[in-house]
């Protein structure tokens, strides 16, 4: 282990760690003279400065990932397979090391880390089967004599670009299955929790992933520019929020790239006047505060119908004041620290702005966030909000939740519909005709029927829709698959050369 891993209980010395990048299977001290500071939000401590690559840079990582990539693609499927096994082997046994790292820097409570290595680890758990995965089709006999087959095979160098709000988890749905699909990569983690890509990138050489083939380089948009517009660069993937997903998705196809774009959300959960208000109110509590509400899948907004409104704010404020807030390290806390201050206080503003557009503040995380200098902030729920308040139109991304009374099912629906996002959103009811019918008529990319945060699991794909998602494919799964790798079809025959002869014809296969 370098330097760059460092734990927690160093970064408690006050020592600021210099995190640099991570090109051709080595630690590379970036060269531009920026770096962005790195903090642990449970102290509001600066514990690390992370370098800033340039353009340049940039290059030199794909550079890297060029010059690994024709012995990765060619190394076998049952090569490969083994050193996935490999690597899903070594994470799962440093999961706690690595949740640690997290934690520190980006300030979830230590069990949530640990599952969010627990979710990333299934998606390389399915890439362990590629060679099932790669396997194409064939079809004997097409035309006399004629066989056709379909092969998938590798794009070249892939990039992601990755969000703080999963340091390892999203970085997981990407480089797993790109590199399994025979790519190498370059990554770009959020530049607020670097640390857990430079342990990856440890990792990965650990395992015996071949030097080049994961390359790391941390930045702003500086480097992310530099991504979109590298000519070596066949794919970006991106998850992060839907202003730069947009961006991102509209410069790297312009550039000619294939591109996926995943961006925020705004996920409502409806409660129908039949559910069990209990069951539902443990749900949204979970759901809306967990990861201090900083999960793009976290629920955001309930939808109470008729007279379920009530009973349900009620039985929601009651769960509030036994929720322990404090430093993710520490065993009973169950809400950690925003990741920046900054990000704090915007996320407080929609209370007073809430409580100013005519919405009740039944509870304000001001008043409830732990003393002392980490970015803390109690939980919220704001009661009575409806569809023109800033606290429903904006995705807050922290501690509150909101809470729309309407009279019907139709009008709680019509509200998801006309949504700008469609990442998730779910319905509690006893009614399984309803159910049915709310899986078939709304329109968000991943549904929960009494589930509230309906991730996929690994072998299905995980994506929204409209503002939520912009490409063609979601991420992880069989469309993980797809992305990162193109079709080929052969046709082929071996004829007795005495029978050739020349024809004009076009080809027929009858
Ligand atoms: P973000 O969009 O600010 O940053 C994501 C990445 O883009 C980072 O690597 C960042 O360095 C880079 N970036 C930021 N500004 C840029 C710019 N102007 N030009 C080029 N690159 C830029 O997102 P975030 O705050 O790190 O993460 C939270 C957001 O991510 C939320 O909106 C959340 O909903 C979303 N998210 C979505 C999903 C999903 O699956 N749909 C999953 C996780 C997070």
């Amino acid at each position: 282990m370098t330097e760059l891993a460092t734990p927690p209980a160093r970064a408690a010395r006050k020592e600021i760690v210099r995190i640099n990048h991570w090109i051709g299977g080595r630690s590379v001290t970036g060269a531009s003279g920026r770096s962005g500071r790195v903090y642990n939000p449970a102290t509001g401590e600066q514990t690390g400065d992370v370098d800033f690559a340039t353009a340049e840079e940039v290059d030199a990582a794909v550079e890297a990932a060029r010059d690994a990539f024709p012995s990765w693609r060619a190394t076998s499927l049952a090569k490969r397979a083994e050193l996935m096994f490999r690597v899903r082997e070594l994470v799962h046994e440093r999961r706690e090391e690595v949740a640690r790292i997290l934690t520190a820097e980006h300030g979830k409570v230590l069990s949530d880390a640990v599952g969010e290595v627990t979710r990333g680890l299934e998606v390389i758990e399915f890439a362990c089967g590629i060679p099932h995965l790669l396997k194409g089709g064939m079809s004997e006999q097409a035309s006399t004599g004629v066989d056709v087959y379909s092969i998938r095979q590798p794009l070249g160098v892939v990039a992601g670009i990755t969000p703080f709000n999963f340091p390892a988890m999203v970085p997981m749905w990407m480089w797993a299955p790109a590199l399994a699909c025979g790519n190498t990569f370059v990554l770009k983690p959020s530049e607020k929790d670097p640390s857990v890509s430079v342990w990856t990138a440890e990792l990965l050489k650990e395992a015996g992933i071949p030097d080049g083939v994961f390359n790391v380089v941390h930045g702003d948009k500086v480097a992310v520019d530099a991504i979109l517009e590298h000519p070596g660069i066949a794919a970006v993937s991106f998850v992060g929020s839907t202003p730069i997903a947009r961006y991102i998705y509209e410069t790297g196809t312009k550039q000619g790239k294939r591109v996926q774009a995943l961006g925020g959300a705004k996920n409502h959960m409806i409660v129908l006047p039949d559910a069990d208000i209990d069951m539902a109110a443990d749900a949204a509590v979970s759901a809306a505060y967990g990861s201090a509400g900083e999960r793009c899948m976290a629920i955001s907004q309930v939808v109470a119908v008729g007279d379920a409104g009530d009973a349900l704010v009620e039985a929601i404020k009651q769960r509030l004041p036994k929720i322990k807030v404090g430093n993710g390290l520490e065993p009973d806390v169950e809400m950690g620290p925003l990741v920046t201050r900054e990000h704090r206080d915007r996320v407080a503003g929609y209370i007073d702005g809430a409580r100013e557009q005519g919405a009740t503040v039944v509870a304000d995380g001001r008043e409830t966030a732990p003393d002392g200098d980490g970015f803390f902030l109690g939980v919220s729920l704001l009661d009575d909000v409806t569809p023109e308040m800033d606290a429903y139109r904006d995705e807050i991304f922290g501690p509150v939740l909101g809470v729309t009374r309407v009279s019907t099912y139709d009008e709680a629906v019509r509200l998801v519909n006309e949504n700008p996002y469609g990442n998730g959103t779910a319905i509690f009811t006893r009614d399984g005709g309803v159910a049915r019918q709310f899986q078939f008529e709304v329109e968000a990319g991943m549904v929960g029927i009494n589930v509230p945060i309906p991730v996929p699991v690994a072998y299905y794909s995980f994506g929204g829709w409209k503002s939520s998602l912009f490409g063609d494919t979601h991420i992880y799964g069989p469309e993980g698959i797809n992305f990162y790798t193109r079709g080929k079809v052969v046709t082929s025959r071996w004829p007795d050369p005495a029978t050739s002869k020349v024809d004009l014809g076009f080809p027929q296969t009858r």
